[in-house]
C-alpha cells in the first residue's frame, strides 16, 4: 500500500539509536491511522548501523532501506530518502532523537490544515555545549541578514514537506545542498511550530566545527553573491582613501613634513592591499570551486543497496 507518510532518517554511526527511534516513531505514526514508512538512509556508517538498517527492513515492513556507497554527508543522505520516499508528505527528522518524534504530529495536524511546508523551530536546546548553541545563533541571523531569501530562524532541517515541495527539491540537483534555504527558496505555504530540542539519545554529534563552517559557507555561496560584492566595496573604500591621500602627502612633501617617510608606512599599505586581494581572490575561488563541481555533472551520490533492488529481476 503506497504510504501517506514517508519519515526520513540520515544514518551516520548511530546504532545506539535506531531501536529507539523505530520504536517512538512507530507509536507516534500509529496515532495517525494512515500507512507509512520509515525511509533509513545509512550515509556509510562504519560502526554497524548498516547491518542493523538491513535487519531492521527485513523485519519491519515499513522500513525502507538505502544505502551509501560511502559517507556523503547529511544534507545529500536526506537528498537519497527524499528521492526514494513516496508519501504524499515527507517528514525529515535526525536519527539521534533530537528531534522528539511525538512533535511529527503537530507537524502533519498543520499539513493538514492545508500548509506545504511546516517546519519545526526550537525554542530550547538541551545537552549542547554553549559554543555549539552561540555559534548556531550567530549562524542563523547571519544567514538571514545575507541571504536573499529569508530563511526562518533557529530551524534545522526537522521539517515536514509536500509531495509538491519534494518534487521540486528533488529537480534542483545542486551539489552543495543547504535543504533549509532550498526549502525556503521554493515557496509554498508554509508555517513553524515551536518544539524543544532535545540531547542526543546516544552516541556523539558528527557535526564537527568544521563540517558546521563548510554547511554555513555553502549556505552563503548557494544563496547569495554579497561576498563577490564585499571585493568590489572594499576596493572602492581604499580607492577613495588613496584618493584623498595622494594630494594630502603631496602637499606634506612639499610643505617639507616628515610626516609620511620612512618604509613603514609603505610596508602597512602594502600588506593590507595585499590581504585584502588575496582575501578577495579565495572568496572568488570558493565560488568558482563550485561551479566547477556543478559543471562536472556527477551524480549526487551513489547507492549500493536501494528499495528498488528488490522489485529487479536478477
Ligand atoms: N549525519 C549523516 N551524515 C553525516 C553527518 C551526520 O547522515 O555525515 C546524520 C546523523 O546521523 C544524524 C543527523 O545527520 O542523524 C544529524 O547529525 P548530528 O546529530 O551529528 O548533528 P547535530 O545535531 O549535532 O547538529
Ligand atoms: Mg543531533
Amino acid at each position: 500500500m503506497k504510504p501517506v507518510f514517508s519519515i526520513i532518517a540520515p544514518v551516520y554511526n548511530e546504532i545506539a539509536c535506531l531501536d529507539t527511534l523505530l520504536d517512538r516513531i512507530q507509536k507516534v505514526m500509529d496515532q495517525t491511522g494512515e500507512p507509512w514508512e520509515l525511509v533509513l538512509v545509512d550515509d556509510g556508517s562504519t560502526d554497524g548501523s548498516t547491518d542493523k538498517i538491513r535487519q531492521l527492513a527485513e523485519n519491519d515492513q515499513h522500513v525502507r532501506k538505502v544505502i551509501l556507497a560511502r559517507n556523503f554527508g547529511h544534507q545529500i543522505a536526506v537528498t537519497a530518502g527524499m528521492d526514494y520516499s513516496r508519501g504524499d508528505a515527507v517528514v525529515i527528522i535526525d536519527a539521534d532523537l533530537q528531534d522528539p518524534p511525538e512533535v511529527i504530529l503537530d507537524l502533519i495536524a498543520r499539513w493538514r490544515e492545508g500548509y506545504q511546508v511546516v517546519y519545526a523551530q526550537r525554542t530550547e536546546r538541551e545537552g549542547e555545549t554553549w559554543f555549539k548553541r552561540v555559534t548556531a545563533s550567530v549562524f542563523y541571523r547571519s544567514i538571514y541578514r545575507i541571504t536573499d531569501i529569508k530563511i526562518p530562524l533557529d530551524t534545522g532541517d526537522f521539517r515536514l514537506l509536500d509531495r509538491k515541495v519534494v518534487n521540486v527539491m528533488n529537480s534542483m540537483r545542486e551539489r552543495h545542498l543547504f535543504l533549509r534555504g532550498m526549502s525556503a527558496w521554493v515557496g509554498f505555504k508554509s508555517i513553524g511550530v515551536p518544539y524543544k530540542r532535545a540531547a542526543r539519545f546516544a552516541g556523539s554529534t558528527k557535526y564537527p566545527f568544521k563540517k558546521m563552517l563548510k554547511l554555513a559557507l555553502t549556505a552563503v555561496t548557494s544563496f547569495s553573491y554579497v561576498p563577490l560584492q564585499l571585493a568590489m566595496w572594499l576596493g572602492f573604500i581604499s580607492a577613495g582613501i588613496s584618493i584623498i591621500t595622494i594630494p594630502v602627502v603631496i602637499v606634506l612633501r612639499l610643505v617639507g613634513s616628515q610626516f609620511f617617510f620612512g618604509q613603514a608606512t609603505t610596508l602597512i599599505a602594502v600588506l593590507f592591499l595585499g590581504g585584502v586581494q588575496l582575501i578577495s581572490l579565495g572568496i572568488l575561488g570558493e565560488y568558482v570551486g563550485r561551479i566547477y563541481d556543478e559543471v562536472k555533472g556527477r551524480p549526487l551520490y551513489t547507492t549500493s543497496e536501494t528499495p528498488d533492488d528488490a522489485l529487479k529481476t536478477p
